[in-house]
């Protein structure tokens, strides 16, 4: 997802379940000294990118070659950021390496933790630091459920921040945008035809300059973690390049973790003037490149202009709605046994397929779980059953989710 090659390298994000606490943890890659040389400086960036983002640094150190000049200067940078940070001083598996690791303590980073990764020593004294340190989030989550959560994301250059700023126009109050509302300090709440939205900044948009210019803005784990705590994202293409390689990641990316997708096509005001067929020619290159998901819808956009937003954020709302929509079970079991007798699907190495009982058991996305004796459904005959699902209870735009599990009887 990352502009540059070789940014991206290196790290590593997922998440971490420990005393029924969840948080993200990224490693990044290893820091060197000032080199100049431009791949080293870019993991840098991302080293700096990632502690921006992060709540708890957790520097490590090798206890088995003790203090290094390369310490003293990361840890001189690292005192300045004032962020919460545990200093762990890694390979102490033995005494002689504990009474090395206490020169750390010249760091200035307080107490240095010991640990040996090897020998799985000092897990439990470092995750009960690290739930000391995180901030809590009880009770703030809450505040944001039921309100439908956009992430705009993008390749760089794109007009992601601009179509930020275009979104959250005057006319539109902004109801906060500070930390503590909601998960992240980076959302902003705003209001849209008497509803409450959230917007989650993905690409640093509100913090552009305090990034080194010519290294990437757009980061990779603040896109991973807006897209998974969004409803709806807004995969952002640009007029002049549409349907790149990239843009297709970005969306595969959307579409894996089952999100609500509105394809913006951006500076619209570039593309040729306008006589109705370069859209036709847009749509039919998009939902060639992005075939997987021929209901998200494609707004075409000038963030520049202001035009188009209001395309945006009326897809949203109807999204979200379809997302959280329940369908009444009779109705959906009468739907599909019809559907399944009126076009039965080709038996399974001579079995003919049974559908004993099917249930809408969650929304957000709807999810559809069939009780069938044979799961193996072919991928035409799902298509079939969701398109009558579609059709029936409306759902035009949001991805549906359909699963087959084997029951006996
Ligand atoms: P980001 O990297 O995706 O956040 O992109 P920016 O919002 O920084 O925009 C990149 C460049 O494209 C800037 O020079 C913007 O002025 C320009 N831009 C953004 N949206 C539009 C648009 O709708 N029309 C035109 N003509 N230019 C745009």
């Amino acid at each position: 997802m990352s502009e540059v090659p070789g940014t991206t390298r290196d790290r590593i994000i997922g998440d971490v379940e420990w005393d029924g606490r969840v948080f993200t943890l990224v490693d990044t890659g290893g820091l060197e000294g000032e080199t100049g040389d431009p791949l080293k400086e870019k993991v840098r960036a991302q080293v700096e990118m990632a502690i921006e983002e992060s709540d708890l640094v957790l520097f490590v150190v090798d206890a088995e070659e003790g203090l290094n000049p390369l310490d003293e200067e990361i840890a001189q940078w690292l005192r300045r950021l004032e962020k919460p940070l545990i200093t762990i001083a890694n390979k102490a598996d033995n005494v002689q390496r504990e009474a090395t690791a206490a020169e750390f303590h010249r760091l200035g980073l307080g107490e240095p933790l010991l640990m040996s990764a090897y020998h799985n020593l000092g897990t439990q004294d470092l995750m009960e630091q690290i739930l000391g340190l995180l901030p809590e989030w009880k009770g703030k989550v809450e505040e944001t459920k039921g309100v439908p959560k956009l992430a705009i994301i993008g390749r760089t250059n794109v007009g992601k921040s601009m179509l930020m700023n275009a979104i959250l126009g005057e006319e539109r109050a902004i109801v906060s945008d500070v930390a503590g509302t909601t998960r992240d300090s980076l959302d902003t709440r705003f209001v849209y035809k008497d509803k409450p939205m959230v917007l989650i900044d993905t690409a640093g948009m509100r913090r552009r300059g305090q990034i080194r210019p010519g290294i990437e803005k757009y980061s990779v784990l603040r896109s991973v973690k807006a897209v998974e705590r969004c409803d709806i994202a807004l995969v952002v293409l640009d007029a002049m390049e549409i349907a790149t390689e990239q843009d297709t990641h970005i969306f595969g990316m959307a579409m894996d973790a089952f999100k609500g997708i509105i394809v913006v096509v951006n500076k619209w005001d570039l593309a040729p003037q306008e006589t109705g067929t370069e859209q036709e020619v847009a749509i039919q290159l998009i939902r060639r490149r992005f075939h997987f998901m021929p209901y998200a819808p494609i707004v075409f956009t000038s963030a520049l202009e202001s035009q188009g937003i209001q395309d945006i954020l009326d897809l949203a709302l109807e999204i979200y709605e379809e997302r959280g929509r329940e369908v009444p079970q009779n109705q959906l079991r009468r739907l599909m046994n019809d559907a399944w007798v009126s076009r039965p699907p080709s038996n399974v190495r001579g079995r003919r397929l049974e559908l004993y009982q099917v249930r809408q058991v969650d929304t957000h996305p709807p999810t559809f779980v069939f009780n069938v004796n044979e799961p193996t459904i072919h991928f035409s005959y799902r298509r079939y059953l969701e398109n009558k699902i579609r059709q029936t209870f409306g759902f035009r735009h949001t991805h549906l989710r359909l699963v087959f599990k084997r029951r006996s009887e």
